[in-house]
């Protein structure tokens, strides 16, 4: 069973590996974006560790929500409203249970990746996070590592693509070549499951 513990170390393992890959983050939005994603991400997640650390919530659901809600409140961009809505969404569907299982954890997410969707209007091989979390979803009932190895193997998938939905949608054929950053930070949050060490 997973607790809310688990769940604060998903969130501070992500702060971790986002701290880590900022760079690589902000180079991947800078042919096709504005040169900001990993930067943005950073002080989100930054502010959620923050938190976090200080003030632990007592549930899984209370601990994704708050996450949520500050990476509205700090990250500017597209992607701030964004991987808000997952976590608030997928927080609200875990409910005020103390424990969860992965297949309730699977379920809540799939409602988060969901309200993405409505929120962004994006669909898989629009050539964003979406292109990461759909697969992820679909493979976390078999284990966090599949999950991981999915969303990493749509993150990469991304570059032939053409952007159809975000700013590198105005870059037309020429956001063909480059992979999402977006769908590249998406994977980093799935590979935070594994990292957590709940499985
Ligand atoms: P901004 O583009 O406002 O500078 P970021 O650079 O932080 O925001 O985030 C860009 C990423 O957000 C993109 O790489 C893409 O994955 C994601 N994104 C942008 N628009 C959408 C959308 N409508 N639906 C889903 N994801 C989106
Ligand atoms: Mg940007
Ligand atoms: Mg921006």
């Amino acid at each position: 069973m997973l607790d809310a513990d688990f769940f604060r170390r998903w969130m501070t393992a992500t702060a971790t590996s986002v701290d880590r890959e900022a760079e690589r983050l902000t180079a991947l939005d800078s042919p096709i974006g504005d040169a900001d994603h990993g930067s943005n991400l950073q002080r989100g997640f930054r502010a959620v560790k923050d938190a976090l650390d200080k003030e632990p919530p007592a549930t899984p659901g209370a601990v994704l929500t708050q996450a949520g809600r500050l990476l509205i409140s700090t990250v500017g961009g597209a992607s701030g409203p964004l991987y808000g809505t997952l976590l608030r969404r997928t927080g609200k569907a875990l409910g005020d249970a103390a424990e969860v299982d992965g297949r309730q954890l699977a379920e809540a997410l799939r409602a988060g990746v969901d309200a993405v969707r409505q929120l962004g209007g994006a669909a898989p091989g629009d050539k964003t996070m979406i292109d990461a979390l759909v697969p992820a979803v679909d493979a976390l009932g078999d284990s966090f590592a599949a999950a991981r190895d999915a969303a990493e193997e749509g993150a990469v998938a991304t570059t032939p693509l053409r952007a159809r939905k975000g700013r590198a949608s105005y870059l037309g054929e020429r956001s063909i070549g480059h992979q999402d950053p977006g769908a590249t930070s998406a994977a980093l949050l799935i590979a935070g499951l594994v990292e957590a060490g709940g499985e």
